[in-house]
């Protein structure tokens, strides 16, 4: 590694003092709010665990969702205080906000042993902009600054980025330390074919990278919205599918200049996109959905097209679940490419798994620990593969 990490520090700079830690607790959550995915939280726990064993006093930071600089009370990080206390066996006081005197008070009063989670940094407009008056009052609350959030630090920041220029040292925790680890092994060994699969629903986000690696890879499977916002681009009338309409002239480029090397679903599930279940859902042409209807996973056809080349990947980069996998029936298209991941690397392919939900669905699928590396960030990981570092590993103090 080319940057400090928590490990490279001397007792003395943990012990008793205040340890700032940037951590993306950014989990999947149920219709009720509740967590449903503790990943990203165990994630965390190694870093966590070290800070507590010599001396360090706890100060976390995360955002949650998009409430874009506002206070969104479904958007709070309350909930997640109970969670992380049972995970970690500590207590974790929460304070409702963090550019306030009283998440200052609460950072020095804090006692040893025990943690404190302030409330989501994108309540505060600064944060997304990288104001640099934020990110000093950030670093009021440490006296030292770790970056765990790996999810988020392909991000510039307040709580990423802008706190590392107050706060020194500013060192990795051993998450962002694993992942750099695992993903420069996914840079290097590409072994072909080399293939990349791409889904979800943060299109914008991903769609970008889709440059980079069109000429690295020897193919590229669309599925989940993703697919979608493709099909438009050919024309196909996606009735109410969910497309993110400003990415289509993008998407339109692609579909120009991949040529053979992206491949669409043939095939697509739809239903009533209000519907509980996959009861009243049909299989239908990809460029037949009905205009009541959704598309909300790739269908039969597409499934196994999928999962032969997935077979036979050497290394594979998934991001992005196939379809909305959380509700009933409309996983099978994420389980079929889960469980043919899971084969590729049996038979010694590489295989990496990036993103909260690409995460969590492959956790329901059972296969976590049947691939080779589950990311906890995805357009953390794809950047990095794609550029090499990151803005927040930018930020921290060289080794
Ligand atoms: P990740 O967190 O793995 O990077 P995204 O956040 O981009 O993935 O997308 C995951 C979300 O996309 C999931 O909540 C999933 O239900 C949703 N999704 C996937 N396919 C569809 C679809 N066809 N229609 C609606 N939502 C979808
Ligand atoms: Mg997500």
């Amino acid at each position: 590694m080319w940057r400090k990490n928590l490990a490279d520090l001397a007792p003395s700079d943990l012990d008793g003092r205040r340890v700032l830690i940037r951590v993306d607790y950014n989990v999947p959550r149920a219709e009720d709010g509740s967590v449903s995915d503790v990943t990203r939280i165990r994630a965390t726990l190694p870093t966590l665990r070290y800070v507590l064993g010599k001396g360090g006093r706890p100060v976390l930071l995360s955002h949650l969702g998009r409430p874009k600089g506002r206070i969104v009370p479904s958007m709070s990080l309350a909930p997640i205080a109970p969670v992380l206390a049972e995970e970690l066996g500590a207590s974790v006081r929460f304070v409702p906000s963090t550019d306030t005197d009283e998440a200052v008070s609460a950072s020095e009063s804090l006692g040893r042993g025990e943690a404190l989670l302030l409330e989501n940094t994108r309540f505060l407009a600064g944060e997304a902009t990288n104001d640099p008056a934020l990110a000093e009052r950030f670093a009021r609350r440490g006296d030292l600054f770790v970056n765990d959030a790996f999810g988020s630090t392909h991000r510039a920041h307040a709580s990423v980025v802008g706190v590392a220029e107050h706060l020194r040292p500013a060192v990795a925790g051993f998450l962002v330390q694993r992942e750099l680890e695992a993903l420069s092994g996914l840079r290097e060994a590409r072994n072909r074919p080399f293939l990349l699969i791409l889904g979800g629903a943060k299109i914008g986000d991903k769609i970008g990278l889709l440059e980079t690696f069109l000429g690295a890879a020897d193919a590229v499977l669309i599925g989940g919205a993703m697919a979608n916002t493709f099909l438009a681009a050919t024309g196909a009338r996606m009735g109410r599918s969910l497309v993110e309409q400003e990415a289509v002239p993008v998407a339109k480029r692609f579909l120009e200049t991949g040529g053979d090397t992206l491949r669409l679903p043939t095939d697509l599930v739809v239903a009533d996109p209000g519907a509980s279940d996959e009861s009243d859902s049909m299989v239908v042409d990809a460029c037949a959905v009905p205009p009541d209807l959704a598309a909300l996973d790739i269908g039969p056809d597409s499934r196994e097209a999928f999962a032969a080349v997935v077979r036979k990947a050497g290394t594979v980069f998934w991001n992005g679940p196939m379809g909305l996998f959380e509700k009933p029936g409309f996983d099978a298209g994420t389980v079929a490419v889960a469980r043919a991941a899971a084969d590729c690397t049996a038979s010694g392919g590489f295989t990496v798994i990036g993103g909260g939900d690409s995460a969590a669905a492959i956790r329901q699928a059972g296969l976590s620990d049947s691939v080779s590396h589950v990311s906890t960030g995805g357009g953390a990981s794809l950047e990095y593969l794609a550029e090499g570092t990151l803005p927040g590993i930018e930020a921290l103090d060289p080794a």
